[in-house]
């Protein structure tokens, strides 16, 4: 019973394809095979903000975001493909690609790049926005007259207490 099967696996095994392929020279379609295969992490630049949360998310440091230069980095040989920046980013706009990170022997990170808009100018604070509109209001001389003999007596008050002040200095001396 048992070399009868033997047997008929090896006959199936003589006639049908092979379960592996002759790579290089041969390659599978991994993206109809695999589709939802974590190859290598692709950011759509159109989309990103470079708002930096792949970057606060990733675990091991492999996303650099410099949004002051526009610059957005990512060393695929560092990341371990576990998709966390692709949830997290809040624009959608990382991706897992099904293809691995290209096989080489000297390592380096990719760098994508965005010319960001200027930061805009600065809005004057709302108090000296008011204060710079408004303009003085101009005193009839009946009250003009009154702020000049305030002023007066306000200087007259402020020398008396200079005085006054100046006198008990030199009576403790
Ligand atoms: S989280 Fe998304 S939008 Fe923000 S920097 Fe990363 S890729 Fe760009
Ligand atoms: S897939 Fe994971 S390890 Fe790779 S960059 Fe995103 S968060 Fe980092």
């Amino acid at each position: 019973m048992g070399s009868f099967k033997l047997g008929k696996m090896t006959m199936r095994s003589l006639f049908s394809k092979p379960a592996t392929v002759r790579y290089p020279y041969e390659k599978r379609d991994i993206e109809k095979l695999f589709p939802h295969m974590r190859g290598h992490v692709v950011n759509d630049m159109d989309v990103c903000i470079l708002c930096g949360m792949c970057q606060r998310a990733c675990p091991v440091g492999a996303i650099t975001v410099d949004r002051k230069n526009g610059d957005w980095t990512i060393d695929q040989y560092r990341c371990i493909q576990c998709a966390h920046c692709v949830h997290e980013c809040p624009k959608k706009c990382l991706s897992m690609d099904v293809h691995p990170a290209e096989a080489t022997t000297e390592l380096y990170v990719t760098k994508e790049h965005k010319d960001m808009p200027a930061p805009a100018a600065k809005k004057p604070a709302a108090g000296a926005a008011a204060g710079a509109a408004k303009p003085k209001p101009k005193l009839t001389p009946e009250q003009e007259a009154r702020v000049a003999e305030a002023r007066k007596k306000a200087a007259a008050k402020k020398a008396a207490a200079a005085k006054a002040a100046a006198e008990g200095e030199s009576a403790e001396a």
